[in-house]
């Protein structure tokens, strides 16, 4: 029973002058820096009312600062409340209303000027497992956002259970090229960093030119899918490029299989993914040392129970575990609907090995019916990727006026709607084939590289209607 901060902070290296972040222009910061930093920005929150439980907002850019203000928000007791910075003052607005954090941050660095007015704060604010340490908005494709409401025990226990099966050690060297404002890049990343006292490359943002260089001083990467089909698009990744890591992790969306397949051809190492979500953090990974097997998530991590509702088949995932969170803020209605006798239900779709290995086929709310029949997008994607000159696909249910939903693909690559659909029929039953085809040369994505499959339904809305 501890605040977050003492435990991540009881990882820092002994010698405080080590680098928590190696920075850009080639300086660096101290993990006595963010120390220091953090007590600063603790101060200042206590010094300003800010209250044990009390939210802090922060929508910003990724920087230092930010990092620092996130854990000065832990060692006072308060709750950090991290905002995507692409939202616009609109959906702000929303989330200050229902989260009605006590301070918002817009300007990370004039906020951590300002602290520096404060008493620094050196004995950490003393919080209990359940204690609200973080409460994270999920993406929210469809409906209201709900705030995940993640407490000092969820946090400390997934940090502590990756930290120890990817065997992070003071010699790593992570390079942090994820955003800040997702439980990927805040969470996930940090800390991995912060319990093993390793510092973090950092970067602003993902740039294959720049990954590329600080993949040379770095020994493990994380991120999402488009990292790793970024670079590989870029010729000078090469098996060189690569040589120095002992670990890339990919999470936040499914990795394609060929990813998987040409990143080993091109750099002899074999991708390990994981899968993971707002409301858990992570909940499986395939393993360090053992087979890493292309399209399946891997084992759930220790303490982590993990069943398939309606038995052995193909289902919704549902899991408890220790960093599973508590509730949605203020919303127990909808926690009472997504909770069954004390298992989350994840709302993803998956199967278990008898070995224990899990297998996600895709979202519920992403399953199409159609003339009555369900169809899982995953499986129709899957033989269209193979097609030749197909790079990418996704299928969605668009409203038909006999059928309620027809499939509809949306393909990257190159073919003819009439050769493609027919080879699908060859391939499939016939009300899992796609109707129509449509050709694009990119699918829209979020900032975590998930393909935003209502856009797709909103675009092609019109496909079906007669006249
Ligand atoms: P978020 O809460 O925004 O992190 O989104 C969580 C969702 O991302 C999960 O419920 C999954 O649908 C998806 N996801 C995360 N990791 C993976 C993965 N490795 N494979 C497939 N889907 C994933």
């Amino acid at each position: 029973m501890a605040n977050l901060y003492d435990i991540l902070a009881a990882g820092f290296p002994a010698d405080r002058d080590k680098p928590a972040f190696l920075l850009s222009d080639g300086s660096a910061v101290s993990y006595g820096e963010l120390e220091a930093g953090a007590a600063q920005i603790a101060g200042h929150l206590v010094a300003s009312g800010v209250a044990p439980g009390d939210r802090v907002g922060l929508q910003a850019e990724k920087s230092v600062e930010a990092v620092m203000i996130y854990l000065g928000v832990l060692k006072a007791g308060a709750a950090f409340l991290p905002l995507n910075s692409a939202y616009t003052s609109a959906e702000v607005d929303y989330f200050v209303h229902d989260a009605e954090p006590r301070v918002f941050v817009t300007d990370a660095q004039a906020f951590r000027a300002e602290a520096d007015a404060a008493d620094p704060l050196l004995k950490t604010v003393p919080r209990a497992d359940d204690d609200l340490a973080s409460l994270i908005y999920t993406s929210g494709t469809t409906g209201r956002s709900k705030g995940a409401m993640l407490s000092h025990g969820n946090l400390a226990a997934n940090a502590t259970a990756l930290h120890q099966i990817w065997a992070f050690s003071p010699d790593d060297v992570l390079l942090h090229a994820l955003p800040i404002f997702h439980v990927h890049g805040l969470f996930v990343a940090m800390h991995c960093a912060f319990l093993s006292g390793a510092p973090m490359v950092w970067l602003p943002k993902f740039d294959d030119a720049r990954v590329m260089t600080a993949l040379a001083r770095s020994t493990v990467m994380m991120g999402v899918p488009t990292f790793y089909t970024r670079l590989l698009a870029n010729p000078a990744f090469t098996r060189e490029a690569a040589a120095h890591m002992r670990l890339f992790i990919s999470g936040s969306a499914p990795l394609l299989e060929s990813t998987f397949a040409e990143f080993e051809a091109r750099t002899g190492k074999r991708i390990l993914e994981r899968y993971g979500m707002s409301e858990a953090v992570i909940i499986t990974s395939n393993p360090l040392v053992g087979e890493r097997i292309p399209g399946s998530v891997g084992y759930p991590l220790p303490g982590v129970e993990l069943r398939i509702a309606g038995g052995d088949q193909t289902g919704v995932i549902q899991i408890r575990g220790p960093s599973v969170f508590s509730a949605y803020w203020r919303m127990p209605d909808k926690t009472a609907e997504e909770f069954t006798d004390g298992f989350f239900i994840t709302g993803d779709v998956g199967r278990q090995d008898p070995d224990g290995r899990v297998w996600i086929s895709g979202r519920a709310k992403d399953l199409i019916i159609s003339g009555g029949y369900n169809v899982y997008p995953k499986e129709i994607e899957l033989i269209l990727d193979e097609m030749i000159g197909v790079t990418e696909s996704a299928v969605v249910g668009i409203p038909h006026p006999d059928f309620g939903e027809g499939v509809v693909a949306v393909v990257i690559g190159q073919g003819t709607e009439a050769a493609m659909i027919a080879d699908c029929r060859r391939r499939l039953a016939p009300y899992k084939s796609p109707k129509r085809i449509v050709f694009v040369d990119e699918l829209p994505r979020n900032a975590m590289g998930k393909v935003q499959k209502n856009l797709l339904r909103d675009r092609y809305t019109d496909l079906f209607k007669s006249g």
